[in-house]
């Protein structure tokens, strides 16, 4: 087993749902970590929760589509921490629409955050994890990075491509430079994920679905994590697809 006590990670997306749940359960593993969002008093709430809990926490203010923003935070974290072994590249979003109502914006914003945010904090963290010779990334992808939905065209596409990339990423580093890669792929997770959808059709959707199942919660996210997290350290557990039980 991987000891991930005294271990220093990042997670980007750590203000609300399953980035705040999974640095809650890294920190009570004995991480240090590296909270990572733009809405820094949720942030700082999270810290609070994490430090009440005898947990130590870094807050992070990071736009992740702002390679100058990633870049800073990394090296706020390794120069507070000394190293970084975990990185949990989570922030995401899903507003969703139809391609024939052109919410171009969204398809933009979703390509920005999810999958370029991705790539500038995977660039960020590498330079220090291929000098230690160790590191563990986790990407989040989803559900829809495995089958595409109706009204998920765009972010199906950012998750398959955050799948695709998980695979390349963890042939190329994983013998040669000691760092493992694990793609994450729930189901529905109760978070604030749905609120930023603007289509009333795809809003009663996603109500209805909440109605017909339980949905997961973040913090069944942060456990899987830190279940791969803590795998011995010859193993890499390269796919986590978690469902809520009801979920076909
Ligand atoms: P939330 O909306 O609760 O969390 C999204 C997080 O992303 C927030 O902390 C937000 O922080 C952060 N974020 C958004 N834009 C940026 C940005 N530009 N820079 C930095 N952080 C940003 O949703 P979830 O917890 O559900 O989503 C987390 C991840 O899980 C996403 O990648 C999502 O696609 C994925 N996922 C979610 C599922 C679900 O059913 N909920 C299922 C499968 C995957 P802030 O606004 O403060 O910057």
């Amino acid at each position: 087993m991987t000891n991930i006590n005294g271990k220093v990670a990042l997670v980007t997306g750590a203000s609300s749902g399953i980035g705040a749940a999974t640095a809650l359960k890294l920190a009570e593993a004995g991480s240090k970590v590296g909270i990572a969002a733009r809405r820094t008093d949720k942030l700082e709430d999270l810290k609070k929760e994490i430090v009440s809990k005898g947990g130590e926490a870094l807050v992070i203010e990071m736009d992740v589509v702002d390679p100058a923003s990633v870049e800073a935070g990394v090296k706020k974290l390794v120069g507070a921490y000394g190293s970084i072994d975990i990185v949990v590249n989570n922030a995401g979003l899903m507003p969703l629409s139809d391609v024939d109502q052109f919410k171009v914006d969204e398809w933009h914003r979703m390509v920005d955050v999810n999958v370029k945010g991705l790539l500038n904090t995977t660039a960020a963290v590498l330079p220090q994890m291929i000098d230690q010779h160790s590191g563990h990334i986790f990407n989040m992808s989803s559900i829809a990075g495995r089958k595409v939905f109706q009204g998920l065209s765009v972010y199906c596409a950012t998750k398959h491509a955050v799948a695709a990339f998980s695979d390349g990423l963890r042939m190329e580093v994983g013998q040669k430079h000691n760092i493992r890669v694990t793609c994450i792929q729930p189901g529905a997770v109760a978070t604030e994920l749905y609120d930023h959808i603007t289509e009333p059709g795809y809003i009663k959707q996603m109500d209805d679905l909440a109605k017909q199942m339980t949905f997961l919660q973040g913090a069944d996210i942060g456990d899987t994590i830190v279940f791969a997290a803590q795998a011995p350290a010859h193993v890499n557990v390269a796919e986590l697809f978690v469902l809520p039980v009801e979920q076909g």
